[in-house]
């Protein structure tokens, strides 16, 4: 799990970034205060990404910026009131990675912290097995373990199992499938799904006509059960 620190004093702002920060998975920790901020400098960077706002009390985010970088490479987010050009070049030159002036949107904030977090654990073989057959996420590869067989998954296939996977032993609306793959512009029929679902019957279950995993419940959607 990535841990973020946050070093905001206006408490509204910390709370809000932390809340929004642990929905997303994320370990936190606020800062409120520059001062207390570069007394704790070592626990400060040993996070995996720093939000870091300008005006602090006792010392600045510009000064702490330049701190950090005296010993870390720790990825930094500036924040700050002032998103003049002058303040924001200040901030990239003190070594911050990227700057968000504020009032900021939260969904940018996300994708920015996103961005700016090692690329190691993001680009990891991520696998998942369902009974014989593996699951490798990257490739689109499902890897019949037994007969050696390997089927080749389109996006879909797979965007739609890895919502089963988040959604395992809970029933799984047809409303619910449509919004995640393919948005609200487009109306496949439920017979699309069906076809995806008779597909994965077909690659993971031993006997298609009485699956152990992938269930349809009548009128409402489907479930998937390990
Ligand atoms: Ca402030």
């Amino acid at each position: 799990m990535h841990k973020i620190g946050i070093v905001e004093d206006e408490g509204s702002i910390a709370e809000l970034l932390k809340l929004n920060l642990e929905l997303e998975g994320f370990e936190t920790e606020v800062f409120d205060h520059g001062g207390k901020a570069a007394r704790s400098l070592d626990s400060l960077i040993n996070k995996d990404l720093i939000i870091l706002d300008i005006m602090l009390p006792e010392v600045s985010g510009l000064d702490l910026c330049r701190q950090i970088r005296g010993v870390s490479q720790v990825p930094i987010l500036m924040l700050s009131a002032k998103g003049a050009t002058s303040e924001r070049i200040t901030g990239l030159k003190a070594g911050a990675n990227d700057y968000l002036p504020k009032p900021f949107d939260l969904e940018e904030l996300l994708l920015r912290v996103q961005n700016l977090l090692p690329q190691s654990e993001q680009n990891e073989v991520k696998t998942w097995q369902i009974g014989q057959v593996q699951i490798d996420f990257n490739t689109y590869i499902a890897h019949d373990l037994t007969k050696g067989e390997n089927f080749a998954l389109t996006k879909r296939e797979v965007e739609l199992l890895e919502l089963f996977k988040e959604k395992e032993g809970v029933v799984v609306s047809r409303d619910e499938i449509l919004d995640r793959l393919w948005g609200k512009e487009q109306f496949p029929t439920a017979r699309t799904i069906d076809n995806y679902i008779l597909s994965f019957r077909k690659i993971f279950e031993e006997d298609a006509k009485h699956p152990k995993y992938f269930h349809s419940i009548r009128g409402v959607g489907y479930r998937f059960t390990p």
